[in-house]
């Protein structure tokens, strides 16, 4: 019976792969966790029960065949499970590293519901598409027949990415522009290597253009090229360009030396990791090396930024929120790994004013800032304001509230902004007319087809969802493929009638 060798739940517990120790992945920017062993990919596997109805499944995004994946490595058959799950997931081992899945697939396995500990999904799936890559399966695109519509993707994050390939396996003549040097969006110059290698992504570029897609790098869309003439280009126009508009503190010394933006730390730091020669990381500027470091967010990209300057070798690292632990967005899982490396987070804290010193003489931020002198102070310390819990705003999330007279001033010589991200206003910066945006600034498009207001233009991940996921752009970018296809055979017949 094929579930003999599964519903081991009951006397196998759950265990996640080897996480390496704090002290020494603290050294170096390779991810934290281990390879799970061939036996034990399979003992873990064997743990699922194999739902009527898996609930892992439909809180997956990609809906992904989960029991199907977890049966056939259990039963050791591991070439059919990465067929399986690549029918739904085109990056599924950069799923298994980073989707949040305690929010997703395995917070929501019924035998995790019951007590027992959930099936350990992302990690099953990383090992079936790592030994997959290991085992030579994984081969570029090689589509059964071409065709001649040409598609042109703005972006090469997973979103654009996730598209290209679906549509070049289609035979389609696929083009994707990024303004960047390299192909991966956040997943190359977000993300740090401890959560995602770089060459994890960088094969996946490779896998691409040995199957026939063009990329057409160091182009910004708007400024090198317009984007009327990417659509005179080509049949069909995806734009998966993401969010990048940080949002901003307004206090006093906001724009001090030494107060940066997280992507552009964090930017730099992977930079770094693929071998660049960085400047500003070289002069310190975007350096934690020997500082006081505070991080003012609670969300990924936080948790992001206070473990990279632990790497970076940071005298001491806290993590301002304004919002307690239950209530932070960020991963729970990251924040224990960030408290294991030697991260202090300062719960309910808001940054009240940055407090700076110019050539040496030191001043408090109310006397003197970047307006009135035009000299611009450098960071020395943080003016910390203390939070409590209110009444719970529309949303029915508590808002946090100033207590009057709990100031205090902590020391930083690094104050990294992770606030999050905003679209850039598109059709303004590209001088397009018609291109419709929400009132947010995303760009308008049908939720199941994404196809914005022109004709023959798709849109899909962060610049429509807004700051997301990888697991949502990979999604909207499957669809989207799907969708040109079905808008370019209809404009294929149409033009022969
Ligand atoms: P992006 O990945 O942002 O890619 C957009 C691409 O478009 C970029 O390469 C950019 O250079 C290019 N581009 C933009 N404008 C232009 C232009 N005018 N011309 C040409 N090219 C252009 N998600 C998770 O699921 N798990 C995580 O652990 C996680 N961690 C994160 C950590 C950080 C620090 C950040 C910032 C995000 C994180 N996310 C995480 C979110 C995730 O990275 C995004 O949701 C995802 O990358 C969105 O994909 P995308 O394809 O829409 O856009
Ligand atoms: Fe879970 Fe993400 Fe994989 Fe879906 S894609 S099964 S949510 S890890
Ligand atoms: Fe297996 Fe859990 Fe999914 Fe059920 S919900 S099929 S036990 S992984």
């Amino acid at each position: 019976m094929a579930t003999q060798k599964m519903l081991k739940f009951v006397t196998i517990g759950r265990e996640m792969p080897e996480k390496r120790d704090a002290a020494s992945r603290s050294e170096d920017f390779h991810e934290i966790y281990r390879e799970f062993a061939e036996a034990k990919a399979k003992e873990q596997a064997s743990r699922c029960s194999q739902c009527g109805v898996p609930y892992c499944q439909s809180h997956c995004p990609l809906h992904n065949n989960i029991p199907d994946w977890l049966r056939l490595t259990a039963e050791g058959r591991t070439q059919e499970a990465y067929l399986r799950s690549q029918e739904t997931n085109t990056f599924p081992e950069i799923c298994g590293r980073i989707c949040p899945q305690d929010r997703l697939c395995e917070g929501n396995c019924v035998i995790e519901q019951s007590g027992h500990g959930t099936v350990t999904i992302g990690a099953i799936e990383k090992y079936i598409t790592d030994t997959a890559w290991e085992e030579g399966w994984i081969t570029p695109v090689a589509p059964t027949q071409e065709r001649p519509e040409s598609i042109g993707i703005i972006g090469a994050g997973p979103g654009g990415l996730a598209a290209a390939d679906r549509l070049r396996r289609m035979g389609f003549q696929v083009t994707v522009y990024d303004r960047h040097d390299r192909a991966g969006g956040l997943l190359i110059y977000g993300i740090p290597g401890f959560k995602l290698e770089k060459q994890v992504v960088e094969r996946r570029t490779q896998q691409l253009v040995e199957g026939g897609v063009d990329f057409v790098l160091n182009v910004s869309v708007g400024e090198d090229i317009s984007f009327d003439a990417i659509r005179g280009k080509h049949d069909a126009v995806l734009i998966a360009t993401g969010v990048y508009k940080t949002r901003d503190l307004d206090i006093d010394n906001a724009a001090a030396k030494g107060v940066v933006r997280a992507l552009d730390y964090l930017t730099a730091s992977n930079r770094v990791d693929l071998g660049d020669e960085i400047p500003d990381y070289e002069d310190g500027e975007l350096n934690a090396r020997g500082k006081r470091v505070v991080v003012i967010g609670g969300g990924d990209t936080a948790m992001d930024c206070v473990r990279t300057a632990i790497r970076q070798g940071a005298q001491s690292v806290k993590c301002l929120y304004r919002r307690d632990r239950a209530n932070m967005p960020g991963s729970q899982r990251e924040v224990q790994n960030a408290e294991e490396e030697g991260v202090e987070f300062v719960w309910l804290s808001a940054p009240g004013a940055f407090t700076g010193h110019v050539t040496g003489e030191a001043m408090v931020a109310q006397e003197r800032d970047v307006d009135d002198t035009g000299e611009i102070p450098t960071i020395s310390a943080v003016r910390v304001q203390k939070m409590r819990l209110g009444a719970p705003d529309v949303s029915g999330r508590q808002s946090p509230e100033l207590i009057e007279g709990a100031d205090y001033d902590e020391p930083a010589e690094l104050v990294i902004k992770a606030l999050g991200f905003e679209p850039e206003e598109l059709p303004r910066l590209w001088g397009v007319d018609g291109l419709e945006v929400t009132r947010w600034g995303t760009i308008k498009a049908d939720y199941q087809t994404h196809q914005t207001s022109l004709p023959g233009v798709y849109a899909v991940g962060d610049i429509v969802r807004g700051a997301s996921l990888v697991v949502w752009a990979i999604r909207d970018g499957r669809e989207a493929a799907d969708s040109i296809a079905g808008y370019l055979s209809g404009a294929a017949r149409v033009a022969a009638e």
